[in-house]
């Protein structure tokens, strides 16, 4: 029988108690399976090391010697520590600053390993604040010699105990790891058994089989993942939805009642969700567009359907401003044209309560066909006759729960769930596996374009003389800054003492506003309004301006401090502007030290391709940054990358569908297993899917 390693607590492993128990929970192991599967988070090849005499200036290396001297300074401001290491070939000092404690630690005679970046200080080698292990006779073996794992580490556990504890529990629980993976997929895929990969990625017996072992789990983490995205999937199509009837003349009276013709990409949107909506099961489509991309008029159409059917829509945006503007847009397109029998309200926090009662009164007896609002409409005196079709805008920005909130008032309504933020195929595939998706990959015509400029910051005075010269002839611009204040970093510039500024030197004369994030949200609505309605030339403002906002007459944009910004945010705050025939311009003003950020910029005045810019932005940081906390499903991946290991990531869906296939319950042989391993792991994703 083997051990249930989840279940054997680390406590009770010899070397452990209590005391270092509640350390290594701080690195969350509980249990003999949280250590096993701690991974490291880079190694060190010690079966041999770079002479002193060898090192590449610059370069990030790892050198072994024996301490020859310490020496403290604790009069100079930053309290230095400074350590002369030697080996055959020569010498090196290791810095610490702020540390006294390492005068005490450092003993002459001691070896010590050093991992760090080799410089150059006045004739010698150093390294400044290097990672350092000291190293004992005792267990040399697990330490020197070997490629040695580095592990996270928390206050009170140092590297050589980890190592050791990690050793022992290998030796004894090892063999206990069970193969979620069943053995027919291992063949097949050539994978290796756990307890072998487990083995490896702690004490790689070379670099081959660590990254062979490292594919695995990764292999193993996605086969899951998939396997709850299909079966979430599975669980939707077979539930009973609502039946829509669209003809295709409704769809093309629809498609010919704008002032403008829709473009290819969104007729094609309009067709998915009228093919999806005249099934009986639910429609789950997410619609993806860049800004400005007009998906609002392809969500209208879903509302005009439900409508048309006798039953009730709704479109939940982020943002008042958001809402408010959707309503107007309906208003403007639909309100009085061929779908004017259409009955809209919106509903904010800021409708008066009079207003809201009727609202929900009128709602419930199915006297308003269309509802858009805010969060307001999660509230529970919410309440409809039939609701069949939802919209949620900016889905990043509502958590699941909400999201579930608003769905839950229908009785398996068709949803449409649109985003501005282009997710590139793989990531798509890996989260949303069980959504449909339409892309809307093109702008509509007629749209002036952008010119996107980078300047350093001392060209600022002649880029405020620009956008000056464009508000006297009647073009808004924005101004964005990274910070609020400047008492949050003194060597940025900050909306507020910029706003101040700005009105008594280069915009003297020119009516100037300012939003950021610590104002309310009222505050921050009825400034935006004055800009839309021109009664602002220019705008100052923080990232707050990024969501939809949809003002034609807005044309220049400057961006302060732009290298501060991540790609994908320079982008869309770009897309604020160029929604207007003439040509727009944004100049972002910055001065990139860093190789990554002088990409970034070099990307948002190359492209204004949503999607390119997605790849790039993903490439540039990885898929955990890439949408914050909000989307769940990356911060559940933690062994694998899904842009790195798109092939593995493949292999392992291609598996995850035959096996959903043929065992949708998972009740089949090896696969009691994953069903419970899955349930354990994303149980949040399960409790849909499979009851008992
Ligand atoms: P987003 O995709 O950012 O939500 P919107 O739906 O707000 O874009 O559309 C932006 C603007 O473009 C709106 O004013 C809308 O009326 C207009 N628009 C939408 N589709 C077209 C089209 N095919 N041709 C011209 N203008 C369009
Ligand atoms: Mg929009």
């Amino acid at each position: 029988m083997p051990a249930n390693l989840a279940e054997t607590p680390i406590q009770f492993i010899k070397g452990v108690g209590p005391a270092k128990a509640k350390l290594l929970a701080n690195l969350g192991v509980v249990n003999v399976e949280d250590l096993l599967y701690l991974f490291p988070h880079r190694y060190e090849d010690r079966s041999q090391f770079t002479p002193i005499a060898m090192l590449r200036v610059g370069e990030t290396q790892t050198i072994c010697g024996e301490i020859i001297a310490c020496r403290r300074n604790f009069y100079s401001k930053n309290r230095t520590v400074e350590a002369t290491i030697g080996d055959k070939s020569g010498r090196i000092a290791g810095v610490w600053f702020n540390q006294p404690y390492l005068d005490k630690v450092f003993k002459v005679g001691q070896e010590v390993v050093l991992y760090g970046r080799v410089d150059v200080f006045g004739k010698r080698l150093q390294m400044v604040v290097p990672d350092f292990e000291l190293i004992s006779a005792e267990d040399r073996s697990l330490n020197m010699g070997r490629i040695v794992p580095v592990y996270p580490l928390t206050r009170g556990i140092t590297q050589r105990y980890l190592r050791r504890l990690m050793d022992a529990c290998l030796n004894l629980y090892a063999g206990h790891l069970q193969d979620t993976i069943p053995h027919l997929i291992r063949q097949k895929r050539n994978l290796n058994p756990i307890s072998q990969s487990i083995h490896e990625i702690h004490f790689p017996s070379d670099f081959i089989h660590q990254q062979k072992a490292l594919d695995r789990v990764a292999f193993e983490e996605f086969f899951l993942f998939q396997i709850c995205v299909i079966l979430r999937r599975f669980n939707i199509v077979h539930k009973i939805g609502i039946t829509h009837q669209v003809n295709s003349s409704l769809i093309e009276q629809y498609k010919t009642s704008f002032p403008f013709s829709l473009t290819t990409a969104q007729s094609k949107a309009i067709a998915d969700i009228a093919g999806d909506m005249s099934q009986n099961r639910p429609m789950l489509r997410m619609l993806q567009g860049d800004v400005g991309s007009g998906k609002t008029v392809v969500a209208f159409f879903g509302c005009v359907v439900s409508q048309k059917n006798g039953n009730q829509a709704v479109i939940m945006a982020p943002t008042e401003i958001l809402a408010q503007q959707h309503f107007f847009n309906f208003q403007r397109l639909l309100g009085n044209g061929t779908f004017k029998d259409l009955k809209a309200a919106l509903l904010i926090s800021s409708t008066p309560l009079k207003e809201k009662k009727t609202i929900y009164q009128n709602l419930k007896e199915g006297k308003i066909d269309l509802i858009i609002g805010t969060h307001a409409l999660l509230e529970e005196t919410v309440a409809f006759k039939n609701l069949s079709f939802v919209v949620i805008d900016e889905q990043h920005k509502f958590g699941v729960n909400q999201r579930a909130l608003l769905t839950a008032k229908g009785s398996n309504p068709d949803i449409l769930i649109m985003t501005a933020t282009p997710i590139p195929r793989t990531l798509c595939l890996t989260l949303y596996g069980d959504l449909d998706v339409s892309v809307i990959n093109e702008l509509p015509p007629g749209r002036g374009g952008i010119k996107t400029y980078h300047f350093p910051l001392v060209k600022a005075p002649a880029v405020y003389q620009k956008v000056r010269e464009l508000a006297l002839k009647g073009t808004q611009g924005y101004i964005i800054y990274p910070l609020v204040d400047e008492s949050e970093n003194l060597d940025l510039k900050a909306a507020k003492d910029m706003f101040i500024h700005f009105q008594k030197f280069e915009f003297q004369g020119l009516r100037v506003g300012l939003v950021h994030g610590q104002m309310s949200r009222q505050e921050s609505d009825e400034v935006m309004q004055k800009f839309k309605k021109h009664e602002l030339d220019i705008l100052v403002a923080t990232t707050i301006l990024e969501v939809g906002i949809d003002i034609p007459n807005a044309n220049i944009m400057v961006i302060e401090h732009a290298e501060r910004f991540g790609l994908s945010q320079l982008h869309q705050l770009r897309g604020r502007i160029g929604r207007g025939a003439q040509n727009a311009m944004c100049v972002l003003l910055g001065d990139p030290v860093t190789e990554e950020s002088r990409l970034r910029l070099e990307a948002v005045v190359k492209t204004t391709d949503g999607f390119k810019i997605a790849e790039q932005d993903l490439k540039i940081r990885g898929p955990g940054h890439y949408f914050g906390r909000h989307q769940h499903g990356l911060n559940e991946l933690k062994m694998s990358n899904p842009i790195t290991q798109i092939e593995i990531l493949e292999k392992a869906r291609e598996d995850a569908i035959i096996l959903t296939q043929r065992d949708p319950q998972l009740n089949m042989g090896e696969n009691n297993l994953i069903k419970n391993t899955i349930k354990k792991r994303y149980p949040h994703y399960l409790d849909l899917i499979l009851a008992g």
